[in-house]
């Protein structure tokens, strides 16, 4: 009794298990560092998989951060030593810094100093900023979205200020004489182009306190930039793969709603039921009303970092797995209530790094979707390999409790059963892990967030397949008694030793046969059926080993019988397939023909 009980102690507890799924995690993060992707979070590593929605930034992650001037128009009311007030904005009102391969800096700020260049020739960037010294500046914040510089002109000050449109346009002092120029920026904006806004005044003093609110009021208008920054070109690959894997991918920028739509139509997020949203109006619109839209939201435009936690909140209380990058410092408390929170590696600070569960090291949205369909992967490995060690228990756990049922002697000692779960199923176990994906793993909607590891039929797999190999050792043990071979412990054993390593090579794949796959796809996974196959061999045949697990040599013949009764458990689960294929063909054929 007592080595029953300890027996099937040792059958029901799946030691392998979390060491297992660790290194299978652990697999996952160095493959998807091979892919420019840092795992901060193990756990991400499998989270990644049940993502529905990706929220992404879109310069720099959808687009490629790098700026050129398009267009130019300036207000020309300004006439004074001749010079070009816009021009000269362009060149005051900048933190670019000239190196021997051009300029360095904010890719806006290097394109507007590269314009300089090419319509004036060099030179007059450090001429312009030698002439008319910075005394003070205001800073760009993603929040303000504008930057102010203070200047010394002759013997007064020049502001100048740049920023987005609508912003710009709120300190205008003659705000209503300037609305033609609204519509020049809208008409750029839906055309893709990302419109800056030059302003300027002159004061003769300086108040005490330099900060926004004083200084940024009562501008006049001095001309309008726009400036093109192309998407990168394996996004919209990487969209489309997207939308047939389940996945609603998002746009968030900073940047006006007319440009952020005309790139998000030009790169396929942008859909027949897409809308849009503006920051300002997020912030107006009821709760209420957001979370029943939020679903249907492509596009959200000149957005402070505040509200992407907003965002991801409402998309979250419908339930959904929600992936958001960010790269500012204000994108933190985003990042961390994401499902999987996305930080920058390139222009990512520090603050973000820290709060988010990967790194993109390329910043590249299209690397998102890789890290995906890895995740994806590595999930359905895990499951492959819960549902093998779960059924080998199932299996043990059936042959030792039946047998003394049917009036047979213990079929196993405590030792047979330990070294079938650490070893026979251990090694094998740990290679499903380097299963490639399955061909349809990016053409089916994500897992439901919450889902059972034991869904989509995995639960009564266990059981009748755990059933099944405890019956083929059974009849291996009554055959064996009834014949009286008396190493009949030692066939047992081995049948259901072989019973797993058959079994592994079918659960392999959920519906694709083993010919079908090929035998050498997974490497290390035959291998380690080889080699767990020698190692049994050793424990029948090697004197020594014979002592520790109290087995004996097998004949030849009796080996054969071994082999052959084992290899059922293959057949049988490939039939399972074959079973599972006919039901969903005639499933897809009963659709069929309701649809015609
Ligand atoms: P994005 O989401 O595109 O990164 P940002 O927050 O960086 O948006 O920028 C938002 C807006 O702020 C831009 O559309 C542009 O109008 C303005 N802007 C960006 N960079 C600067 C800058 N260096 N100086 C002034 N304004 C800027
Ligand atoms: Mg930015």
């Amino acid at each position: 009794m007592v080595l029953l009980s300890i027996s099937l102690a040792v059958a029901a507890v799946p030691e392998a298990l979390p060491a297992l799924i660790t290194i299978a995690l652990a697999f996952g993060s160095s493959r998807l560092a091979k892919k420019n992707v840092l795992i901060r979070k193990l756990p991400a590593v499998e989270t990644l998989g049940a993502v529905n929605y990706i929220c992404s930034d879109k310069t720099g992650t959808l687009t490629l951060n790098k700026m050129s001037v398009f267009q130019t128009i300036d207000n020309q009311e300004f006439k004074d030593h001749d010079v070009n007030l816009l021009f000269m904005s362009m060149a005051l009102n900048n933190d670019a810094i000239k190196s021997k391969d051009g300029y360095i800096g904010d890719p806006t700020e290097t394109a507007l100093a590269q314009h300089l260049f090419i319509s004036m020739g060099s030179g007059h960037y450090e001429d312009f900023r030698a002439k008319y010294i910075r005394i003070a500046e205001i800073p760009f914040d993603s929040t303000r979205k504008a930057m102010t510089t203070i200047h010394s002109y002759d013997n007064r000050y020049l502001i100048i200020t740049k920023g987005a449109a609508e912003n710009i346009f709120n300190l205008l002092s003659d705000a209503e004489n300037n609305t033609k120029w609204l519509d020049t920026v809208s008409a750029w904006s839906s055309k893709g182009q990302r419109v800056l806004l030059f302003a300027y005044k002159f004061l003769d003093s300086l108040p005490a306190d330099l900060n926004s609110e004083n200084i940024e009021k009562n501008l006049k208008l001095c001309g309008l930039v726009s400036m093109i920054d192309p998407p990168r070109e394996e996004v919209k690959k990487a969209i489309e793969e997207c939308r047939s894997a389940g996945i609603v991918p998002v746009m968030i920028t900073g940047d006006h709603l007319g440009t952020a739509v005309a790139i998000a139509k030009d790169i396929g997020i942008w859909h027949k039921d897409s809308i849009s949203l503006s920051g300002p109006e997020l912030k107006k619109m009821d709760k209420e009303i957001f979370r029943n839209c939020v679903e249907r939201v492509s596009v959200y435009a000149r957005v402070s970092p505040e509200q992407k936690l907003d965002i991801v909140a409402a998309l979250q209380s419908k339930n959904l797995f929600v992936s958001m990058t960010g790269d500012g410092v204000n994108d933190a408390p985003a990042l961390k209530k994401a499902n999987i929170g996305i930080a920058m590696g390139i222009t990512g600070t520090d603050v973000s790094k820290e709060a988010a569960d990967m790194i993109l090291l390329d910043d590249n949205f299209a690397t998102i979707v890789k890290a995906v369909k890895e995740g994806r992967r590595i999930y359905d490995n895990i499951r492959k390999f819960v549902k093998y060690i779960l059924t080998c228990n199932g299996a043990e756990i059936w042959t030792i409790l039946l047998a003394p049922l049917i009036g047979l002697p213990m079929p196993l000692l405590p030792i047979h059963i330990l070294w079938i779960n650490l070893v026979t199923d251990g090694l094998p176990g740990i290679s499903l892990a380097s299963e490639k994906a399955e061909p349809d793993i990016m053409n089916r909607p994500p897992r439901a967030a919450g889902e059972s590891l034991f869904a989509e039929g995995i639960g009564i797999h266990i059981l009748w397949v755990g059933l099944f190999m405890a019956g083929i050792t059974l009849f291996t043990q009554a055959w064996a008694i009834g014949k009286s071979v008396e190493h009949w412990q030692t066939m047992v054993f081995t049948v259901l030793a072989f019973s797993q390593l058959g079994h592994v090579l079918s659960i392999r794949s959920e519906r694709t046969f083993l010919y079908q796959q090929g035998i050498f796809t997974n490497l290390p996974l035959i291998s380690a059926v080889l080699l767990t196959v020698i190692l049994q061999l050793l424990v029948i045949y090697l004197p020594l080993a014979n002592e520790i697990f109290d087995t004996k040599p097998l004949t030849i013949k009796e080996l054969l019988v071994c082999i052959v009764l084992s290899s059922l458990v293959f057949h049988a689960v490939e039939c399972e397939k074959w079973f599972k294929r006919k039901k969903e063909l005639k499933y897809l054929n009963s659709i069929n023909h309701t649809l015609s």
